[in-house]
């Protein structure tokens, strides 16, 4: 298996063979302006010292600060996060929204830390971070295993060492922190809104069956979207495994459930299914919600979904894309399906720099305007060009990318 940013790039390559684009912009592409590696020390309940591992990786400045978020996982490596900041690069540029790319994360288990131990290790990556970030060079976020408290704390930690008197550094805080209202459900509403668009290019019609792996906020706020729109929610599952019910699940009570278990094991009237076999159910949309290198050349020939929604970064490998071109599978590609979450990162670092507080309605007006639009032109490009919805996406973001190098 390719490493992600192997991916990454070769999605760019890919994306440049069915249209030219300029060889610079290519060249800046090709590696991140910055990375920065820190050891974190962090005092754990135990009074014994452990070092953590953090990054963050600034891949473009061009269109903007450097924008993307943290993320918390044992198998998050500076290769890893170098490929999110790519796709970040992209997804801004898709999103035309006025940001560049970035990411960053620690290799750690968080599930293994106390909250205290997990708020000391926030704060520990904002000492050793904080000269590179700032509301006008690099704005952090959530991403997987990390929640708007953890963005409370970093944000607070920042503050404190530099005096900035504004919230504008961090994004994906609590509203009573200096949030924006809406970012909460923003990437489960975006997949939603751009899933409309294209339900109706592919003739897919009301109460479809949808399939979704991974139950963070982005897979759990997207089964309750889906379903309160009329959506059958057949499988959900969480890192462990997952249920399957071809009557459909309601999506609260699997939260709830997991909340009082901690494991979807035993959730009535559900079987048991692997992760790998939810992949392989039929249904109208598959949604991959949780890491990389899910779709694969192994298994794309046996996917039964008429369409899939990348709300995880990277879940489809390029040999994945191919297999499911031919098929006539569309994937509708992360850089689109899931920037709903960044968009409204955005509105809220809007917010917060000309203390503004904007109501839900307003924020998700504002999304799906822009999400819906860039939908049909990524469509039309694909279409115009012959290729898949990526490459459609990552011609558009380079176009955008080259005029602002210009
Ligand atoms: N982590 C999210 C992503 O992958 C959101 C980033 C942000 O809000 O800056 O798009």
């Amino acid at each position: 298996m390719k490493s992600p940013f192997e991916n990454a790039l070769n999605q760019l390559a890919r994306a440049t063979a069915v249209k030219k684009i300029n060889k610079e912009v290519l060249l800046r592409l090709q590696k991140p302006e910055r990375e920065v590696s820190v050891s974190i020390p962090v005092r754990m309940d135990s009074g014994e010292v452990k070092l953590f591992e953090g990054y963050r990786v600034q891949y473009s400045s061009a269109r903007g600060p450097y924008k993307g978020g943290i993320r918390f996982h044992l198998d998050t490596n500076i290769d890893e996060v170098r490929a999110l900041a790519l796709w970040m690069t992209v997804k801004c540029a898709v999103s035309g929204i006025p940001m560049g790319g970035g990411k960053g994360g620690i290799t750690v288990n968080p599930k293994e830390l106390s909250l205290g131990e997990i708020e000391r290790l926030s704060r520990g990556w904002v000492k050793l971070m904080y000269p590179v970030l700032g509301p006008s060079l690099d704005v952090p976020a959530p991403d997987v295993n990390t929640t708007p408290q953890i963005m409370a704390w970093m944000n607070d930690e920042y503050k404190k060492i530099t005096g900035l008197p504004n919230d504008a550094t961090f994004t994906g805080k609590p509203i009573e922190a200096g949030g924006s209202k809406g970012r909460g459900e923003a990437t489960g509403m975006g997949g939603f809104y751009v899933y409309e668009v294209f339900a109706k290019e592919f003739g897919l019609s009301g109460g479809a069956t949808v399939v979704i792996q991974g139950m963070g906020n982005v897979g759990s706020n997207a089964a309750r979207i889906f379903k309160n729109h009329g959506s059958r929610i057949i499988a959900m599952s969480d890192s462990k495994g997952g249920i399957y019910s071809e009557e459909g699940l309601n999506p609260q009570d699997v939260d709830q459930y997991k909340k009082e278990h901690g494991t979807l094991t035993g959730f009535p009237n559900a079987k048991e299914i692997s992760n790998a076999d939810l992949l392989l159910l039929r249904c109208d949309v598959l949604i991959p919600a949780a890491l990389e290198n899910q779709i694969t050349g192994e298994n794309a020939r046996d996917i039964k979904a008429k369409i899939i929604l990348e709300l995880a970064n990277g879940p489809t490998t390029p040999e994945a894309d191919d297999i499911l071109f031919t098929r006539g599978i569309p994937v509708i590609p992360d850089v689109l399906a899931n920037a709903g979450g960044v968009i409204v990162s955005t509105f809220e670092w809007e917010q917060n720099l000309k203390s503004e507080h904007w109501s839900e309605v307003q924020v998700l007006e504002k999304l799906k305007l822009i999400l819906s639009s860039e939908a049909k032109g990524i469509y039309s490009k694909s279409v115009e060009l012959k290729t898949d919805l990526r490459r459609g996406a990552f011609i558009i973001a380079l176009e955008r990318l080259e005029e602002s190098m210009k």
